[in-house]
């Protein structure tokens, strides 16, 4: 059993959350309330406030929050971040706010501007600019001739678009982030552009005639039907079959239901590509009580942002995979770790559990089962594993030394299975579809589809989902509809993946044919990389946010990532890059605690042998 201290310690973060959300900032009453009520020592209390940004920075109303992840700069967030710095603003710098798809990305008082010139961006305080992008209101409504599925995830969540006259309703990602918003008219996509609006709603008939995009099911296990599924409505989800695999999961009985995850092949999708199946097995086999499951859904990683889409276009195949699986292992409860930043899905997941609940659904585990959701403070180690396990704990966001595994010892100490949104989404499919779906896809140990986060240098930046084994040429054509201007090459596989040449075009996308190449396929992250885009700018940035984010630990990540980021500096104001940069990277890598320092150098690595010439203008041996 779980000591009731241990739960309510746990709280803290959360708490913190709901006084920051409340009153804007954190005072010392607060934290004298939050001791008595926890029963933590304030120092302890403060201890945990300073670690986070989130909870310690000081809070300005007015502040400028511009992004700095790779696909905003890549459109100019820097320069826009130092004339607002000119102009006068309090203007911070943040990292990802998962709205890639419409970089540049800047948060003003709650509010995003998406994909703005800086003329526009410098006039924000002007009480005459309206135009900022807001959080449209979904509720459908049936007053038209011609009825629209509109797409309500990702960045439509941010085109506000005016529907009336048309018979509307809601659907998930269509894959088209970059034509925000879209919508679907007789099965066809569209950019629901207020014009196109206009000329349909005066004449009908010339739907037929304008140019379309096409939401391909084929080569989609997960995404498959997005265009059906109202993240608002769990009636449409139960009416294309969902939640059925948990009533299957039950009669088929926990073994075969392993079976089924071995068979599908299914693997961690969100990096680390562990088989789904040996840890169902090993969380089952446990003998201690209770269990938990942990669904992972920080993604905190900068350019990647399939998991917010996925709870934002379809919430209710992430609770279905997360039953199946507290089933399968016999666990008591579920937690859902969730990004602070992604607000949307928060509150998705919350009305999808409590719906769920209340249709019974939760009593196929048993009959006090439950999910919890909790957030993260958006730090990027705050997603590996035992740092999750920390922070839901009410602790710093730090990795723990293994073993003991969670899957032996996690949560609170207990037996923990812990996997990635999209691998229980996956779990959700292949139990309800049969494993034979994913066999459909794939080649070698890569079986199945995997959801994408495509950005950088491409005309369509999109979430996407595609077969393993599909040419990353196809991937870039048909889903990024072509490069915007000339390419260079691709980041692929995050922050901590490979800085590859165009000549990965020509690889399959598995995760054995890009790690042959130096890179991983990660979290499913693409970055194209522009001809206009520096290489040791791109890498130096990547270094800057490995360092920014390492939880300090350990000495050779803490140390060795800033030592990286000024040496990346230097060369760039035109000092040498000498050969000591070797013996960093190999202490970072060997040294680090966790897979943070351990991959903090591979996009250098790769850079450096892929773009020798880039890197070459100042660099000589040191002996
Ligand atoms: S490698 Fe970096 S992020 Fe990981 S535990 Fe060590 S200091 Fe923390």
């Amino acid at each position: 059993m779980l000591k009731e201290n241990q739960i309510k310690k746990s709280l803290l973060i959360e708490k913190l959350f709901d006084i920051l959300e409340e009153k804007g900032r954190i005072e010392e009453k607060d934290i004298e309330n939050l001791s008595k009520e926890l029963k933590i020592v304030k120092n302890e209390i403060k201890a945990i406030i300073s670690f986070y940004k989130e909870f310690s920075e000081i809070k300005n109303k007015n502040a400028v929050y511009v992004c700095f992840g790779i696909s905003c700069l890549e459109k100019g967030s820097r320069k826009l971040y130092e004339e607002l710095q000119k102009q006068g603003f309090d203007v911070r710098r943040s990292y990802c706010f998962k709205k890639c798809a419409q970089a540049p990305v800047v948060k003003f008082k709650d509010r995003f501007i998406l994909n703005q010139k800086m003329e526009y961006i410098i006039n924000i305080k002007n009480p005459d600019v309206k135009n900022l992008e807001r959080n449209i209101s979904f509720n459908s409504n049936v007053n038209g001739k011609i009825k629209i599925r509109r797409c309500v995830a990702g960045n439509c969540l941010h085109k506000d678009v005016d529907l009336s006259g048309f018979d509307v309703e809601n659907c998930g990602c269509l894959g088209f982030c970059g034509f925000a918003p879209v919508g679907i008219i007789d099965n066809k996509v569209f950019q629901l552009s207020p014009t196109f609006l206009n000329k349909i709603k005066q004449d009908p008939t010339i739907i037929n005639r304008e140019n379309f995009l096409n939401f391909d099911r084929k080569g989609k296990i997960i995404m498959k039907y997005n265009d059906f599924v109202d993240p608002f409505n769990i009636d449409s989800y139960i009416k294309i079959g969902g939640f059925e695999g948990i009533k299957k999961a039950v009669e088929l009985g926990k073994e075969r239901i392993i079976e089924i995850a071995k068979e599908a092949g299914i693997r961690g999708r969100g990096g680390a590509a562990f088989p789904l199946h040996i840890k169902l097995q090993g969380v089952m086999q446990q003998k201690e009580n209770p269990k938990f499951v942990v669904a992972n859904l920080e993604e905190g990683e900068v350019a990647s942002y399939c998991n917010v889409i996925l709870a934002e276009s379809n919430p209710f195949i992430i609770i279905e995979g997360i039953i199946i699986a507290a089933y399968v292992v016999g666990a008591t409860k579920g937690y859902i770790f969730v990004n602070y930043k992604a607000k949307e899905a928060i509150e998705r997941l919350k009305n999808v559990i409590k719906q769920a609940k209340d249709m019974g659904f939760f009593n196929f585990v048993s009959n006090d089962f439950d999910i919890e959701i909790r957030r993260s403070p958006s730090a990027y180690i705050a997603g590996e594993e035992t740092a999750m396990l920390e922070v839901i704990e009410g602790k710093k966001a730090m990795p723990r030394n293994r073993p003991p595994f969670p899957f032996q010892q996690g949560l609170f100490g207990k037996p923990t299975l812990i996997n990635n949104v999209e691998t229980l989404a996956a779990l959700a499919c292949a139990v309800s579809y049969g494993p034979e779906v994913f066999k459909e896809y794939g080649k070698g140990q890569s079986i199945g589809t995997k959801m994408i986060s495509l950005t950088g240098n491409v005309n369509n930046p999109c979430v996407n989902e595609v077969p393993y084994g599909i040419k990353v040429r196809k991937i870039i054509e048909e889903i990024g509809f072509g490069f915007r201007e000339p390419n260079k090459g691709l980041l692929i596989g995050g922050p901590s993946g490979g800085i590859l040449t165009n000549s990965s075009l020509d690889l399959d996308y598995t995760y054995e044919d890009i790690q042959r190449e130096g890179a991983m396929l990660g979290s499913g992250a693409i970055f194209a990389i522009p001809n206009s885009m520096s290489i040791p700018e791109l890498v130096r940035d990547l270094m800057q946010f490995f360092a920014d984010e390492s939880c300090g630990q350990c000495i050779p990540c803490r140390v060795g990532t800033v030592k990286l980021t000024e040496k990346l500096n230097d060369f760039l104001n035109g000092k040498n890059l000498d050969r000591k940069i070797d013996e960093i990277i190999r202490t970072v890598m060997n040294a680090s605690l966790c897979g943070l320092g351990q991959a903090a150098p591979i996009p250098l690595i790769t850079a450096m042998k892929n773009f020798p010439r880039e890197f070459s203008k100042n660099f000589q041996e040191v002996s």
